[in-house]
């Protein structure tokens, strides 16, 4: 069915956010110098329906680094690109069981980097992008956030001096995709484009609209714009669902029955398909690097609004 009405999924998100809020356990990520700094309170809170509609509790306009959250996204205009079995043959849909920046999980492969949500694939999946040179590869990642968003992001530049100062594993992930020929472009400028490509700056608001182009067939709801096709929207869905929270992607699926994306500063995009996007940011994360709060807060939601994809009622 339909979402309750506008007042109500308002009542709803303030509830989520006032539930998910008790919870303070967790840690901010430190992998990464500048993701330290972080404010570990921090907490917002928005759902985008597909009509548009748009609800917010807390710091939902508070900015933070999309990490991982991006490759979903990249994953999607890659996929326009290049269609379906290209994509599949290539970057895989299956998920490692190991952590996602795992050098073990492309070794135990055979050199295939499995799936588009771990570093690897994630790599071999911006080593993929249009326009060949590495500006013009960034230029097109920016530019197809962005339209995601409904919004020019920028970047972070002191997330992207820490991360690139910091990033030796991911060109060590680089280096051996490209061993395998998995890469076949230079492999260095690839992982500055993916360091870029993470340290965008977002708000919970910008990942519940980029969440809901994709439960939108992939027009975005506030702009119009189609940014992707639907089939397209289809397919990364699939691949979020079964791969999107690391090592705890079962358990998420299994607890909320909705595709999402995690990223280490904090951040989740939640897709009901065909009724909402849900971003939520805070940055305590559990072991797995998924942040603690945003999560109970779609949780939440799932239930409240009767989301989860498997439910027949
Ligand atoms: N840029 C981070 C990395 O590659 C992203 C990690 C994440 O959000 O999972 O290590």
């Amino acid at each position: 069915g339909a979402l309750p009405p506008w007042q109500r999924v308002d009542e709803l998100v303030l509830e989520a956010y006032a539930w998910a809020r008790q919870d303070a356990s967790g840690a901010v990520a430190d992998y990464i110098p500048a993701l330290a700094q972080a404010d570990p309170d921090a907490f917002g809170l928005c759902v985008v329906e597909v009509d548009g509609g748009t609800h917010t509790a807390g710091d939902a306009d508070a900015g933070f680094s999309i990490q991982s959250i991006s490759k979903a996204f990249v994953y999607a205009l890659v996929c326009d690109e290049l269609g379906h079995a290209a994509v599949r043959e290539r970057i895989g849909v299956n998920n490692t069981g190991l952590a996602f920046n795992s050098v073990v999980a492309v070794e135990l492969n055979g050199g295939h980097p499995m799936n588009p949500m771990v570093n690897a694939g994630a790599l071999a999946t911006t080593a993929l992008v249009p326009g060949g040179a590495p500006d013009e590869q960034w230029a097109y990642v920016q530019d197809g956030l962005s339209r995601f968003a409904g919004r020019p992001l920028a970047l972070d530049d002191e997330v992207y001096a820490s991360e690139s100062a910091t990033n030796q594993r991911n060109q060590a992930i680089a280096r051996l995709l490209e061993s395998y020929g998995r890469i076949e472009v230079d492999p260095l400028p690839v992982v500055d484009v993916y360091t870029r490509q993470c340290s965008l700056v977002v708000t919970a608001r910008d990942v519940a609209v980029m969440g809901a182009t994709l439960a939108d067939g992939g027009v975005n709801p506030l702009t119009g714009e189609r940014v992707v096709s639907a089939e397209v929207c289809r397919d990364t869905l699939a691949v979020l669902a079964s791969t999107g929270l690391y090592e705890r992607s079962g358990e998420w699926l299994f607890e909320i029955g909705l595709p999402g994306k995690s990223g280490v500063a904090g951040g989740i995009v939640t897709v009901a398909p065909g009724k909402a996007g849900i971003g939520a940011f805070a940055p305590r994360l559990d072991p797995a690097g998924n942040s603690v709060r945003a999560q109970r807060a779609t949780g939440y939601l799932s239930r409240v609004l009767g989301l989860n994809v498997f439910a027949s009622s």
